[in-house]
């Protein structure tokens, strides 16, 4: 387990990356408030030291509500402000939004394009998603279809579909260069290989998560709960991946 701060050599890698300097990450997720628990403390932490921090949702999270008096249009709304707010307050650059419905969200040459199109716009040196391989967690809950599926695409987006010039070649007729993504981040628990600290930045990871009020509303114990999730044993918050560097 490498832990600790972001490393030194990560550092060296992103600077002597392909473009050279540009730290930039690209999140995908399939709902808004995905990114707040699996990365958010992340993009906080490496946006303080420099990095460009995107987000792309895959879904209008429209099916998040058990409020009868909310229809999902209301809904799909109210989450893309919430997640634009939760963005802002974690100093991400920018959200992106694919708007497939919730809940429905199935593996499609559609959905490849539109996550490698976002690949190839961004040239993020790293990408973060959900874990795609796992359906039962730990015997206690299970991985939603819609996240297995976001993250299914985006590991086939960042290998080989944006990386090779005959995927998608529409997009390259269109100004696009293919993108070779050199890091890969899983956020998961049970695989992970790579910790960051985000110690220092948790409180804006709480106050990100907190943007989501139609999800979790002021429920001081939902914020508690967070809090101890994160922790390790000598009391520092960290953020979990699988870390896959890839060859080039
Ligand atoms: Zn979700």
């Amino acid at each position: 387990m490498v832990s600790g701060r972001l490393g030194e050599e990560l550092l060296t890698q992103a600077q002597g990356g392909p473009e050279e300097g540009r730290r930039r990450a690209l999140a995908v997720a399939a709902h808004p408030d995905d990114t707040e628990f699996g990365c958010a403390g992340t993009a906080a932490a490496w946006t303080r030291q420099g990095w460009d921090f995107y987000y792309l949702i895959c879904t209008n999270g429209n099916k998040g509500s058990s409020d009868p008096n909310m229809t999902p249009e209301m809904l799909a709304s109210i989450r893309q402000e919430e997640q634009r707010a939760a963005a802002r307050v974690l100093g991400v650059k920018d959200v992106f939004f694919l708007n497939y419905e919730d809940g429905e969200l199935t593996y499609s040459r559609r959905l490849l394009g539109d996550v490698v199109r976002h690949i190839r716009q961004i040239r993020p040196h790293a990408v973060f998603t959900h874990d795609p391989e796992s359906i039962i967690i730990r015997d206690s809950f299970i991985n939603h279809s819609d996240h297995r599926c976001a993250g299914l695409v985006a590991v086939d987006a960042v290998y080989p579909a944006a990386r090779d010039r005959w995927n998608f070649p529409e997009q390259i007729e269109q100004g696009l260069e293919p993108h070779k993504v050199s890091e890969l981040y899983i956020w998961a628990f049970d695989k992970a290989n790579f910790s960051v600290d985000i110690t220092d930045v948790l409180e804006l990871k709480l106050q990100a998560l907190a943007q989501h009020k139609s999800q979790f509303g002021d429920d001081p114990n939902f914020l508690r709960y967070i809090r101890e999730r994160w922790r390790n044993e000598e009391g520092r918050h960290l953020e979990q991946f699988r870390r896959i560097v890839l060859m080039r």
